[in-house]
């Protein structure tokens, strides 16, 4: 990199490795990253199944964690990543939450 941060490239590899951690534990398989000043905030792993919770989308997770790394809804300036298309109910959070458009795999 020639800024020395690591780019969008580098963070799908980590959402993928989430990804495969959560189907590694029966989930389906759903890695997410909030990245900030292109550093990783929060990271979520899909975890439906796990904590009984349709709601525990990785998306959700990792939004969870970096409202709360931050002590705010408002994560604007902050880019998500997901190894799926987001859902209607991460959508709306993604929105809700300001940040940028997220980058996908595939
Ligand atoms: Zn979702």
């Amino acid at each position: 990199m020639p800024h020395g941060k690591p780019g969008h490239e580098a963070f799908m590899k980590r959402a993928i490795e989430l990804a495969k951690i959560a189907l590694s534990k029966g989930e389906t398989p759903v890695g997410s990253l909030t990245v900030r000043n292109g550093e990783i905030l929060a990271e979520g792993i899909e975890a439906v199944k796990a904590r009984i919770d349709v709601s525990a989308h990785a998306e959700m997770i990792a939004i969870r964690r970096a409202c709360r790394a931050l002590g705010t809804l408002d994560l604007s300036g902050c880019v998500i990543y997901s190894t799926a298309e987001p859902c209607f109910m991460c959508s709306f959070a993604i929105r809700q939450t300001r940040q940028s458009g997220g980058y996908r795999a595939a």
